[in-house]
């Protein structure tokens, strides 16, 4: 994972653009512009990226005055675009029509809520000049993060490990692609497209930078439980056959003790001559069975679902308008 160093080249005047999806942020974002603004202003001082540089907005059709809020920052200041999509589609959505529609030689995804440090975007860029071409933000730590959330994510990530799915630890979509990766990422024909466990597989050189997470500057989360739980159903389903095979382990794992028990009922019957207790041996397989039958049928209908939803081609978003 550790970036291969190359000579120093780290003011190139990079083309860089900014992605940032945004839902119903309109207590955040203008705190959020300013701040990008003067961190763009300080980059282009430093001659660290170019003049025509961006920052992109993108409207996952909040419901609030985001977007009116974009077309306000798009009319006064020139390196501000902004996407408008016609509904809601989701923050992974959101964040591939950012990406496929920016331009620049570098471009960077962050959340609009300001709980990413975004001084980091420089350090990024030193890694980009460098010849990285892909560079994660990791988070040194999560200690702003409620406990139940600290545990569940760090299950997730032991889970998708053992699954064999290569996700980086505690990154989540705060990240530097160059143009050519993205290029890569259009030609995943897959609808629901989780960028955190394609990119990994991408390869081409990587670096990471960490930084310290924060809490959200304004406003609420945008994730609740059900969205989560969701997106990490996703990351599983997307990258792993193992829950699959699994259930084939899992059956075969009760049918050998299954073929246990006839053998102890014999020997009990015959051997000890102790008759066969109560009803609880015949009802308790019986729940056991079924509960697993239950399970996986239900983790066959999580592919077939996929499966299902794939096939259609349905297109990711749709485009409103662009500023
Ligand atoms: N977001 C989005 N569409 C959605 C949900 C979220 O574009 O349907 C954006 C949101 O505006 C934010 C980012 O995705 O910029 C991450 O969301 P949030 O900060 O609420 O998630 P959390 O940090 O709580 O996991
Ligand atoms: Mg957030």
């Amino acid at each position: 994972m550790e970036n291969i160093v190359k000579p120093k080249l780290s003011f190139k005047n990079t083309k860089l653009s900014v992605v940032v999806p945004c839902y119903n942020e309109e207590e955040v974002l203008p705190e959020t512009n300013s701040r990008l603004l003067e961190l763009m202003k300080e980059m282009q001082e430093l001659g660290l990226v170019s003049q025509d540089s961006f920052i992109y907005y993108v409207d996952d059709g909040s419901k609030d005055k985001t977007w009116e809020l974009i077309s306000k920052f798009n009319q006064q200041h020139a390196c501000i675009r902004g996407i408008k999509l016609s509904r809601n589609r989701g923050h992974q959505n959101a964040l591939i029509a950012g990406l496929f529609n920016a331009d620049g030689e570098a471009i960077v995804s962050i959340d609009a809520d300001l709980q990413d440090d975004i001084q980091v975007i420089k350090e990024m860029i030193y890694k980009f000049n460098e010849g990285c071409e892909i560079v994660y933000g990791v988070r040194s730590s999560r200690e702003t993060d409620s406990f139940f959330k600290r545990v569940t994510a760090q299950l997730y990530y032991k889970l998708l490990k053992t699954m064999g799915v290569d996700i980086i630890y505690n990154h989540a979509d705060y990240r530097l692609m160059s143009k050519r990766v993205i290029d890569c990422l259009k030609d995943f024909n897959e609808v629901n497209l989780f960028l955190r466990g394609i990119i990994p597989q991408l390869g081409f050189n990587t670096a990471t930078v960490y930084y310290e997470r924060g809490e959200r500057f304004a406003g609420e989360s945008k994730y609740p439980l059900s969205k989560m739980l969701a997106l990490a159903a996703d990351g599983v389903t997307s990258f792993s056959v193992v829950p699959l095979r699994m259930i084939t382990w899992i059956g075969l794992g009760v049918s050998l003790a299954s073929l246990a028990m006839v053998v102890w009922i014999f020997v009990a019957k015959f051997a000890l001559e102790a008759t066969i207790p109560g009803w609880a041996s015949t009802v308790l397989p019986i729940y056991f069975i079924g509960g697993i039958q239950l399970l996986s049928i239900g983790i066959l209908g999580e592919y077939l679902s996929k499966v299902y939803m794939e096939t259609k081609q349905r297109p990711r978003f749709f485009i409103e308008e662009i500023r």
